[in-house]
């Protein structure tokens, strides 16, 4: 039986190719096909074969993905993607301009990790401030050395503070960027 579905991801699941996504629209099936297509307009395309999902990005060279299934503590199997790379199985796997691997492979980290570590970063930054008598405004001038500190601790925890405060910048705009950039 060949069956074909068409799916519609979000910009969330860019470039990204979620196992638990593809039963639901019938790509698991052997000799059925899946769309799915992203709100930028690239569509992937997925052909299930025995043991593999032939995978095409953006019309772009087809790549086989292998699939795998463990069973299910209450009955039933559970589909899992082999990554290529470290040959584990992965609900999710990601496209990486040659190849779908897992996120640890390719070194991605979620959105929501940058913007966690961004915000820890002007956190430890406000701290800082706070501890040598400023506000947590950091567009404030950095605070004056209070009385009493040493001039060793002031400088380290200056170099600290800029360091945070460097951080915090580059975290929040690679959060933004891929935010903008969408799909490839
Ligand atoms: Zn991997």
């Amino acid at each position: 039986m060949s069956r074909h579905a068409t799916h519609t991801f979000t910009a969330d699941e860019v470039r990204s190719l979620n196992i638990r996504s593809l039963p639901q629209a019938g790509a698991l099936a052997v000799g059925s096909s899946v769309s799915v297509r992203w709100s930028s307009g690239a569509c992937l395309s997925a052909m299930a074969n025995a043991d593999r999902l032939r995978v095409q990005w953006r019309g772009g060279a087809v790549h086989d993905v292998l699939l795998t299934a463990t069973p299910q503590p209450f009955g039933g199997i559970r589909h899992w993607l082999v990554c290529p790379v470290c040959g584990r199985r992965r609900g999710v796997l990601y496209w990486s301009s040659r190849l779908w691997a897992c996120r640890g492979c390719l070194g991605i980290t979620y959105p929501s990790q940058r913007e966690a570590g961004a915000n820890r970063a002007l956190r430890r930054e406000q701290e800082i401030r706070r501890r040598l008598g400023g506000s947590t405004n950091i567009l404030e001038p950095f605070p004056e050395r209070p009385k009493g500190m040493h001039h060793t601790t002031y400088r380290r925890l200056v170099a600290e503070a800029v360091a945070h405060g460097g951080r915090h910048v580059t975290l929040l705009w690679e959060a933004l960027r891929r935010k903008r950039e969408g799909p490839r």
